[in-house]
């Protein structure tokens, strides 16, 4: 049976942000919305998902990088937990070099704060493609204009606001997307509805959607005319030219939002499987993957890999080129938030974990047998889609 899906409907992402922006609830949300999980998990009564130490579950904190793999829409979505805490830097590093893109997470109160820089500069550095959501949106003081504003001064970015939040702070009660343009409003019973856009935020929106076009015309000059003229047009237009601008890296997507409305971050799914973009790996060359984490679980020892060329099938042995030996992929395992399915090969693009292995470490390269090569170590400034490979 063939799992694999094609390229481009992965996303391989991580959640990066400053420790308390909510990138636990909002990880619990996607898992729950994906229908990975079926239980509701809330941080403060310490059943996670995401979070598998009972060390971490105590401090509140994601500490361990994990990856759970969702599908939505048609896409699968490897979450790969990049650890917020400023002491976890090079769990961060690590995690962020098998990214394809990030979702950052702001506060909508609090805007980009310290550690958020840290993290968006080490995203910087790895070349990771990111949207950014300004989370919390009903909160006091929620102020969306502010944050973006944050963004763009702080962090020298140029934001791509595409969204007019509708309602203040605990009267927030959904959004205007800009590009189609719509209202897409959520009620107490979690239900997204989707409307014409309320009369009294119809200029407004209209002067945003301008803004945000005249932005990506100025990133991108004559982006839009060439899709126009392959008969693209309107929202698609505006939404393929924000792919791009995000995959350069030259411009910001920004979307708001609460992660307390659960069917409230929907949007945020789709702008992933519509911004962010796919793995850039070889299909057909020989095996290569980097481990990223290894976790001791009750199913063994389970080694993270990320696959960035070739397949790797359940039996094949294969090299530790780091450790030099050659160790045997005893089965593969499809982490979700509460199951692992058992899968029978893993392909480029791909985050599976494996069993098997019992000295690769995280930073470890794992490949043929016949084609040796290896990953760079971490903290190198190469972008991680084209991380350097050397045979040796
Ligand atoms: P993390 O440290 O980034 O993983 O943040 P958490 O997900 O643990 O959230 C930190 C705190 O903010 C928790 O008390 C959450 O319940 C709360 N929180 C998360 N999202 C929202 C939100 O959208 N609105 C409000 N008001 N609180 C939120």
């Amino acid at each position: 049976m063939r799992t694999q899906l094609p390229l481009s409907r992965i996303r391989n992402i991580g959640v990066l942000a400053h420790v308390d922006a909510g990138k636990t609830t909002l990880t619990e949300r996607f898992l729950y919305l994906t229908g990975a999980t079926h239980k509701r998990g809330e941080v403060h009564d310490g059943t996670t998902v995401t979070d598998f130490d009972p060390q971490e579950r105590d401090r509140g904190i994601t500490i361990f990088a994990a990856a759970v793999s969702c599908d939505w829409d048609g896409h699968r979505i490897n979450l790969i937990d990049t650890p917020g805490h400023v002491d976890f830097t090079d769990e961060v590093e690590r995690a962020l070099r098998v990214l394809d893109g990030a979702v950052a997470v702001f506060d909508a109160v609090a805007g980009v704060e310290p550690q958020s820089e840290t993290v968006w500069r080490q995203a910087d550095r790895h070349g990771v493609p990111r949207i950014a959501f300004v989370n919390k949106m009903d909160r006091a003081g929620a102020d969306l204009d502010a944050a973006v504003a944050s963004i763009r001064d702080r962090l020298g970015a140029v934001p791509l606001v595409v969204q007019l939040p509708i309602g203040r702070e605990d009267g927030f009660t959904g959004v205007v997307d800009l590009l189609r343009p719509r209202a897409l409003v959520w009620g107490a019973d979690e239900v997204l509805a989707e409307g014409p856009v309320p009369e009294e935020l119809r200029e407004e929106a209209a002067r945003r959607r301008r803004l945000l076009e005249e932005t990506v015309a100025e990133l991108h000059p004559g982006a839009l005319e060439e899709y126009c003229a392959r008969g693209e047009l309107g929202e698609r237009t505006l939404a393929h030219a924000l792919r791009d601008v995000t995959a350069a890296g030259d411009g910001v997507v920004v979307l708001c939002g609460s992660a307390y409305r659960n069917r409230g971050v929907e949007p945020l799914l789709d702008a992933v499987a519509a911004y962010l973009p796919a793995p850039a790996d070889e299909a057909d060359a020989p095996f290569a993957g980097l481990v990223f984490k290894v976790q001791s679980t009750a199913t063994g020892r389970l080694t993270f890999l990320r696959v960035y060329s070739g397949t790797v099938r359940k039996g094949d042995v294969v090299l530790d080129a780091t450790a030099g030996r050659t160790e045997r992929v005893a089965r593969i395992l499809r982490v979700q938030a509460d199951r692992n399915t058992e899968v029978e090969q893993a392909a480029a693009g791909d985050i599976v974990a494996v069993v098997g292995p019992k000295t690769a470490r995280a930073g470890s390269t794992l490949c043929d047998r016949d084609a040796p090569r290896q990953f760079e170590p971490p903290r190198s400034a190469t972008p991680v889609v084209s991380v350097a490979v050397e045979a040796r």
